[in-house]
């Protein structure tokens, strides 16, 4: 049961689709496994079928309607609502911007048995996999801008709650978390972020050009 779900806010901008290629992974993500978030967005895409059903038809520059099929065919794939339950780790939307499941990532070891793998970097804004063992607390950090993290296996516990499959958690500059990977299994999280973290402590930060985060 996902008790974690995403806020209004993220579910319209990505119903409008004016999310960053890496958040929308995460959100895609998110609402192949969160019922209320799917049923929240489906509502938000409707109002917006609404509005465009109802806005002033303007003249098109020549060209628009390929840029514009060009986004859509080179964003996530959206959440599927018959989503198979068990059926690996991924989402499909996540399944399909890796070309596989968990044995499709190539990871990299970052120390003390985190291992990570980025997906996708843009400038400041990057999405990556991130594998915790169970047990191992990730170092104290707080964050420049906006971070969003969705659960896909095991579980995490930081000052905002216990996060399992599919919840999501976004943190914000005025958010400072330690999350500590906890229960039977190690934790694999999709964490998307549009600024570097800033680590209290300063082994993370001389880590951290080498880590990209
Ligand atoms: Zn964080």
């Amino acid at each position: 049961m996902v008790k974690h779900h995403l806020p209004d806010e993220y579910l319209m901008a990505y119903s409008a689709g004016i999310l960053s290629e890496s958040f929308s992974l995460v959100v895609a993500a998110h609402v192949s496994l969160s019922d209320d978030s799917r049923a929240r967005m489906e509502a938000y895409d409707a109002v917006g079928g609404a509005v465009l059903d109802s806005a002033p038809v303007a003249n098109l520059s020549d060209g628009s309607l390929q840029a514009t099929l060009d986004r859509i065919m080179g964003a996530p794939a959206g959440p599927s609502a018959d989503e198979p339950i068990g059926q690996g780790a991924f989402p499909a939307p996540l399944q399909e911007y890796v070309g596989g499941d968990l044995d499709a990532v190539k990871w990299r070891s970052v120390g003390m048995g985190v291992k990570q793998a980025i997906l996708k970097k843009d400038g400041s804004t990057s999405v990556r996999l991130l594998y915790i063992p169970k047990g191992m607390a990730m170092p104290d950090h707080s964050h420049g801008g906006l971070e969003m993290t969705l659960v896909l296996q095991g579980a995490y516990r930081d000052d905002d709650g216990e996060f399992h499959r599919g919840d999501i958690e976004v943190a914000n500059d005025e958010t400072q978390h330690t999350p500590v990977a906890f229960g039977p299994e190690d934790c694999i999280c999709l964490t998307a972020t549009d600024a570097r973290l800033k680590f209290t402590s300063i082994l993370p930060r001389l880590a951290q050009p080498f880590l990209q985060i």
